[in-house]
């Protein structure tokens, strides 16, 4: 997906693929995603159900209906490309200040820092003694930082922000961390500190229970009936959704809570009559 041969569009799904998804899993949909939608104008033609029934337990199906977005903001450009200034990717729907970043350091070699959480894990280590970073978003002290260590050449950012990246990933990780074989652990400030173990514990995501796994429920039991190009709806009855959602033990709410959520969403549709489908499935 940063691969050279990459088109920007390829880079553009991969990185919003992996926003919330580790690489490995997002593998196979983006290559899926590729053959049916190599360019922003196959996507933008694309229905909504269908974009939904590829993004399949890729997870955050939100994403996959601004990647479509996106998509067709981008075919409306009169050249119908990805644009390559950080203040043109930042306005397109589903692309933040990381996606844009990634996209201009591994396509268009910008100089650019790609603060992604490996990297950032490593930075704060390294140069602050500090186990992870404080804030959910980078600081300005800490992209000042990673500015600052960027090589003068392009190309050479792009290959120093992957390296960094995969040193994050394989040996510098959230949990145990393979000081033992880092070869910069006579540079590691969290090292030499003792490695301080930071005073708010990390969050970890739920799933089990959650409204999320009844959202994911709901929208499997669509996705399943729903052929790609399908000429007919997969519909469900208000209470066909409500019992897809409900999870052993939860909230007696949950389940309407969810169906109304994923409507507000634009996730599935319900028609007057209470009849629930996936959105743009005629
Ligand atoms: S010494 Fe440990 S914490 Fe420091 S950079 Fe290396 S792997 Fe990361």
């Amino acid at each position: 997906m940063r691969a050279a041969h990459v088109s920007p569009w390829g880079t553009l799904v991969g990185e919003v693929m992996s926003q919330q998804t580790p690489m490995p899993r997002v593998q196979p949909f983006w290559q899926r995603w590729m053959k049916l939608w190599p360019t922003p104008r196959e996507l933008a033609a694309a229905s909504p159900a269908d974009v939904l029934v590829e993004w399949g337990t890729l997870g955050y199906p939100s994403r996959a209906l601004r990647l479509r977005e996106c998509a067709i903001v981008i075919a409306a450009r009169p050249d119908a490309q990805v644009p390559a200034t950080y203040e043109e990717l930042c306005v397109l729907p589903g692309v933040g200040p990381y996606t844009a970043s990634a996209l201009l350091s591994f396509q268009f070699h910008a100089r650019i820092a790609v603060l992604d959480t490996n990297i950032r894990r490593v930075l704060v280590r390294v140069f602050r003694a500090e186990e992870r970073p404080a804030s959910s978003a980078p600081s300005k002290t800490e992209r000042r930082l990673a500015d600052s260590l960027l090589p003068v050449d392009g190309i050479a950012c792009a290959q120093w922000n992957l390296a960094l990246m995969e040193f994050g990933a394989l040996l510098c990780r959230q949990k145990n961390p393979s000081c033992v074989s880092c070869p910069i652990v006579e540079l590691c400030a969290w090292t030499r500190a003792g490695r301080p173990v930071a005073s708010v514990k990390l969050r970890t995501q739920a799933w089990k229970g959650t409204d999320r796994q009844a959202r994911g429920r709901v929208l499997a039991v669509l996705r399943e009936g729903h052929a790609l190009g399908a000429s007919s709806r997969v519909v469900l009855t208000r209470a066909e959704a409500l019992e897809a959602a409900r999870l052993p033990q939860a909230d007696p709410r949950q389940a309407e809570r969810v169906l109304k959520a994923l409507v507000a969403d634009g996730l599935v549709v319900e028609d007057e009559g209470g009849m629930i489908c996936l959105p743009g499935a005629y």
